[in-house]
């Protein structure tokens, strides 16, 4: 015989919120959506400043399909274990023309978004300055100057076209992880040398690495 669970609640009432529950988590389903919780062992590991294969530039994906879908939910995995709100496919590398994004990594239920063969179709006319980490130089942040708001063009995990007209952190955020798909990485952008000379030294990174230092 299974437990009857007591309750004060209405029937009515419970089933009314089941079916709100169930709304919600249809709306913030994506087919990508993974666990938001760092893992022991993440299955992509993340290479750093100074690896060749953050240099080398990503090919256009061809076909979006259960594959890709993979490769973006592992990358997912790895950059909510690294507590990053932004990874590109080079920086696992895989040089495959894929971004994934989250700037809400604290709420599980707001989806990520993902970036397949995305063109940066305008820019604002205003530029900013900004401080910007990456996954693959950790503990190393710095200003960088870059146009406040982009019209990107990309498509989507279930292979569809889609444009966004962004500002703030998610077009810092987008541009940061487009340059990853040419070999940039935000400190060959560094205006300060000065202090990125210090940071990256303080930090354990070589200014060899560095393209404004070769
Ligand atoms: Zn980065």
């Amino acid at each position: 015989m299974p437990k009857i669970l007591m309750s004060t609640t209405p029937w009515f009432s419970l089933a009314r919120s089941f079916a709100q529950l169930a709304r919600n988590a249809e709306k913030s389903q994506s087919s990508v959506s993974v666990v938001k919780e760092p893992l022991e062992n993440p299955p992509m590991e993340i290479h750093t400043l100074g690896e060749k294969v953050l240099r080398q530039s990503a090919r256009r994906i061809t076909k979006v399909d259960e594959t890709i879908r993979d490769l973006a939910r592992d990358m997912l995995r790895s950059m909510y274990s690294a507590k990053g709100i932004g990874l590109a496919a080079p920086q696992v590398g895989v040089h495959k023309q894929l971004l994934v994004i989250d700037l809400d990594i604290e709420t599980p239920t707001t989806p990520p978004i993902v970036l397949i063969n995305p063109e940066i179709i305008g820019t604002s006319a205003g530029l900013e300055t900004y401080e910007e980490g990456c996954l693959s130089i950790p503990g190393v942040y710095l200003n960088v100057i870059r146009p406040s708001g982009v019209k990107v063009s990309f498509r989507d995990e279930m292979g569809r076209p889609k444009k966004m007209n962004v500002d703030g952190l998610l077009a810092r955020c987008i541009q940061h992880e487009m340059d990853h798909l040419k070999g940039v990485l935000f400190v060959d952008r560094v205006t300060d040398h000065e202090n990125l000379v210090k940071e990256l030294k303080d930090h354990g990174f070589n200014t060899k690495d560095v393209r404004s230092f070769e």
